[in-house]
């Protein structure tokens, strides 16, 4: 008989940007919201610029720890974005992922916010 493994489990999958500038904003921020052990994180220059590697991690979590939730941030002054980095930017690239990954996967919560450089996570809806 062939033995399972355990199923393993957390609940949420962060996605951010790699800047240094965010950190000391975000590691408190995240474990407020999912505690200290209960979520993927991956840390990617320009946050949800890169859209399709980002669904690759989407999909990964979703297939290896049954996610429930996914956090996308961008934030003000992003330099992966460059000039084209205008908040209204900002704003349609994370609706617009999170509108294709709640299409892709309808149980799953997509939440996305914009974090301002004075620590500020601004809900985006
Ligand atoms: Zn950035």
């Amino acid at each position: 008989m062939p033995t399972k493994k355990p199923v393993i489990h957390c609940d949420a999958l962060v996605v951010h940007c790699m800047d240094y500038r965010l950190q000391k904003f975000l590691q408190p921020w995240i474990t407020v919201r999912f505690g200290y052990d209960n979520f993927d994180i991956i840390s990617l220059a320009g946050g949800v610029h890169d859209y399709e590697m980002i669904l690759k991690y989407v999909q990964l979590a979703v297939q290896i720890h049954s996610i429930e939730t996914v956090s996308l941030i961008n934030h003000e002054d992003c330099r992966a974005y460059g000039r084209d980095g205008t908040y209204k930017r900002h704003r349609h690239d994370l609706m617009d992922a999170q509108e294709k990954i709640r299409a892709l996967f309808p149980r799953l919560k997509v939440e996305v916010f914009y974090l301002h450089l004075d620590g500020t996570f601004e809900p985006i809806s």
